[in-house]
C-alpha cells in the first residue's frame, strides 16, 4: 500500500507514519505558510467533529487532497496532545478508529487482510490466540465478547469472519489511543494557541450543553446513597468518595461545589477534602471518569437500582437520562 490515499485512509498505519516522517520537513514548512493556517483548520474541524461525534460517514476526507487529510490527522493529534484532555483523546481515537473502519469494510477481501495482517490480527484464520484476543475485547462490554461465552480451541478464540472484522475496529482504536499523548515541544503548542482554545471553548461548551445545569434530583440511585452516606456522617472508603467526586467533576460542579458537598460530612477535613477533589477532578493534571455501573456493582456501591438502571450501563448515562426525562 503505498498510494497516499490509502495512506490517509488508515493515517495510524506504519507506512503512514513513515510517510509523513519523510514530509515532516514540508509540513513544518506548510504550518507557517497560508495553506497551513487551512490544515490548521481542517485539523480542528476534525478535532471538534469527533467531540461532537459526528458521523464518520459524513466526514470522510479533510483538506483539500489525501496529503492534507493525512496531515490534518497529524495536526490532531497534536492539538489534543497540546490539551492533553483525557475526554478530547478518547473521542479522537473512537473517532478515527470508526472513519478508518468505514473505508476498511468498503475493501476487496484482499486488501482487508494485508490490513488486518498490520495490525497483527490474521481475519483470515477466523480465531484469534487467547492472549491476543483478551486484551483486545477488554474495553468491549457486550456479553458475547466476554471468554466464558466463546468457543476456545488449541489456544484460540474462535471467531465469525464478521466478528473478526468488528475487533479490526477496536485493534484501531487500540493503535490509535496507545500513542497519545503525543510529545509536542512547548513551542509548537504554543504556536497552536489560537486552535487549541477556541477547541476547549467547545470543550466546556459541550459540557454545558451535554449535562446542563446541575438537577440533583436526577442523580442516579448509587450517588445519590454516596451523597447520603456522606452527610450521615459515614466513612466513605476510597472508591465511594471517588466515584462520587469524579461523578460530581463530570456533570460540571466546580471544585468548590464537590468541597460544599463533602462539608456536609460531621468530619470533614478542608485541606484533605480540597486535595483529593483537585487530584480526582484533574486540576492537577489527569482528569478522571465516574466508574460505570459494572466497577460500582464490583465495589458495592450499585444500590437502590430503579427502572432507569435497568436501561443504563453508566451513572453519567442516568443522569443525563432522567434529567431528560424530568425536563
Ligand atoms: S445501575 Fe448504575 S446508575 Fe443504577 S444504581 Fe447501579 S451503578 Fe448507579
Amino acid at each position: 500500500m503505498v498510494d497516499v490515499q490509502d495512506l490517509a485512509k488508515y493515517p495510524f498505519l506504519e507506512e503512514a507514519q513513515d510517510y509523513v516522517r519523510r514530509e515532516s520537513g514540508t509540513l513544518d514548512i506548510l504550518l507557517k505558510s497560508e495553506r497551513g493556517r487551512s490544515l490548521s483548520d481542517a485539523a480542528v474541524t476534525r478535532v471538534l467533529d469527533a467531540l461532537s461525534r459526528k458521523n464518520p460517514q459524513e466526514c470522510r476526507t479533510y483538506g483539500r487532497d489525501a496529503q492534507e487529510d493525512l496531515f490534518s490527522y497529524v495536526i490532531a493529534r497534536m492539538l489534543v496532545s497540546c490539551l492533553n484532555d483525557r475526554l478530547l483523546i478518547e473521542r479522537l481515537s473512537q473517532f478515527e478508529a470508526q472513519k478508518a473502519y468505514l473505508s476498511f469494510i468498503e475493501e476487496e477481501k484482499a486488501e482487508k487482510e494485508e490490513i488486518a495482517r498490520a495490525l497483527g490480527i490474521d481475519i483470515g484464520l477466523n480465531s484469534l490466540p487467547v492472549l491476543t484476543y483478551v486484551p483486545l475485547v477488554s474495553g468491549l462490554h457486550e456479553e458475547r465478547w466476554k471468554l466464558v461465552n466463546r468457543s476456545v480451541k488449541g489456544g484460540r478464540v474462535l471467531l465469525l469472519r464478521i466478528e473478526a472484522e468488528e475487533l479490526i475496529r477496536e485493534r484501531m482504536r487500540e493503535i490509535i489511543r496507545e500513542r497519545l499523548p503525543l510529545s509536542v515541544p512547548e513551542e509548537v503548542c504554543r504556536q497552536f494557541l489560537p486552535y487549541t482554545e477556541a477547541i476547549a471553548a467547545a470543550v466546556q461548551q459541550q459540557a454545558l450543553e451535554e449535562f446542563g445545569a446541575v438537577d440533583e434530583s436526577s442523580f442516579p440511585p448509587c450517588i445519590s446513597a454516596l451523597i447520603m452516606a456522606v452527610t450521615a456522617g459515614t466513612n466513605l472508603p476510597h472508591v465511594g468518595r471517588f466515584a462520587l467526586t469524579a461523578f460530581l467533576n463530570n456533570i460540571g460542579l466546580s471544585t468548590t461545589q464537590i468541597v460544599e458537598v463533602f462539608q456536609r460530612a460531621p468530619d470533614f477535613d478542608l485541606s484533605m477534602t480540597m486535595y483529593q477533589v483537585e487530584h480526582i477532578s484533574g486540576r492537577s493534571g489527569t482528569e478522571y471518569t465516574a466508574p460505570a455501573c459494572a466497577t460500582m456493582r464490583t465495589h458495592g456501591l450499585c444500590v437502590r437500582r430503579d427502572a432507569i438502571c435497568e436501561k443504563v450501563n453508566h451513572p453519567l448515562t442516568y443522569y443525563k437520562r432522567k434529567k431528560k426525562m424530568r425536563e
